[in-house]
């Protein structure tokens, strides 16, 4: 059976019967409609393994196409133009892709490189003309989001930041819940983001490259959840790290640390990133009137959970998918997603993050002003 194939027909199935809430879920809801509105063209940069990621979950969009690769490969470059049927004349490599400009069948590159990269390249891109789809986290420090966003301003094209859980149909609905005063007043976050890294040589664990360690990779899963999940930007924080293996993560690389963040209304979070400890994807949030918990939260999925109202029965529909479908629809038609994805979403986070490594160096608590 064709992935297409199975992919609509796990929609319709899944579909029926289901209280649809969001607009991610009526995407889904419709998807076996024929769509005949505009297409976004996209050039991915950074053929590794999420960029594979990414470029698997496409085949099945409607509203987006991958078209281009940026590649320092030339062998990878050759795989995808076979794998994608991607023309030579989309094909570019860091030192040419300025050229990009003059290409009108790309409309948008999605630059999937490591953390240290994005703010260079994703400025030659806005400059290019092309708007910005950028992996998490945005660049290496708030400085770097602020300059991406005034590029991307400057040049007139959109920047959008590749959080796929602003699609996720599970993750959607509780925002919803908690939008609609379900949960109550929200009060407490708690959210637990890890895993042990294994290859000691690889680029997340080389500080010019990723930035940082577990607090830039998978630790602003909590930062961005406890955002979306209190509907609230937090205003301190504290923080405390832990180092087991100073030879495996060197100055700069944090391998474990806990922070808290306390939000304008009172409510508080308890979050925990780590590259040192497995079996850590946990979202909890407790209001006044209810509670959500999710385990997996934030990996690939199927992400599951419940509230005090019982299990999440959204369908698993592979995050990218509906993430480019719905960066489509925002490009094209202006159509939000429920939280933003924009490029000032990222800076918040960046902010944070740098708030939380001072937190974590000094002892003292920091003031954030989003
Ligand atoms: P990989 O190492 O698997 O791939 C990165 C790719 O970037 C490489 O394959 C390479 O592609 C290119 N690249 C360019 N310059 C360098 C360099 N100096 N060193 C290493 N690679 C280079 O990383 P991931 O795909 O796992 O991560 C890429 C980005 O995606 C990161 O920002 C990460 O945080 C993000 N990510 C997001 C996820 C999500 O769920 N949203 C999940 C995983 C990652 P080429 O050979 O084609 O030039």
């Amino acid at each position: 059976m064709s992935t297409r194939r199975k992919f609509i027909e796990n929609i319709t199935v899944s579909a029926i019967g289901l209280p649809l809430l969001s607009s991610s879920a009526n995407l889904f809801a419709s998807s076996t409609e024929k769509y005949d509105g505009p297409i976004l063209k996209i050039a991915i940069m950074g053929l590794g393994s999420y960029g594979n990621r990414v470029a698997e979950a496409m085949l099945n969009c409607k509203k987006a196409k991958l078209v281009g690769v940026i590649s320092g490969t030339p062998s990878k470059i050759t795989k995808w133009q076979e794998k994608y049927g991607i023309p030579t004349k989309n094909c570019y490599n860091y030192d040419n892709f300025d050229a990009i400009k003059d290409n009108d069948d790309i409309d948008a590159v999605y630059v999937i490189t490591p953390n240290g990269l994005h703010c260079e390249q994703a400025i030659r891109v806005a400059k290019a003309g092309k708007h910005v789809i950028c992996e998490k986290p945005m660049g290496v420090n708030a400085k770097e989001g602020q300059r991406m966003v005034d590029a991307c301003k400057a040049a007139n094209v959109k920047l959008l930041i590749g959080y796929r859980m602003h699609y996720e149909p599970k993750t959607v609905h509780v925002i919803q819940m908690r939008k609609n005063g379900e949960f109550g007043q929200p009060k407490f976050f708690q959210g637990q983001s890890g895993f042990v890294i294994g290859d000691p040589t690889q680029w997340r664990l080389k500080k010019e490259l990723s930035g940082g360690g577990a607090m830039m990779d998978i630790g602003i899963y909590s930062i961005n959840g406890a955002r979306y999940m209190l509907g609230e930007d937090p205003i301190w924080v504290t923080a405390q790290e832990t180092k087991t293996d100073p030879v495996k993560f060197k100055e700069g690389i944090d391998e474990t640390i806990q922070f808290q963040m306390g939000f304008p209304s009172g409510a508080v979070a308890n979050c925990l990133s780590t590259y040192n400890m497995n079996n850590l994807d946990r979202f909890f949030m407790t209001g006044s009137k209810g509670w959500m918990e999710m385990k997996p939260s934030t990996g690939y999925g199927p992400i599951e959970g419940r509230t005090h109202k019982g299990e999440l029965n959204q369908p698993h529909i592979t995050h990218q998918t509906l993430q480019m479908d719905g960066m489509s629809e925002l490009i094209f038609d202006g159509k939000q997603p429920i939280v933003p994805v924009d490029g000032e979403e990222g800076v918040k986070d960046m902010k944070i993050i740098d708030a939380v490594f001072l937190a974590a160096k000094t002892g003292d608590k920091v003031t954030i002003n989003l």
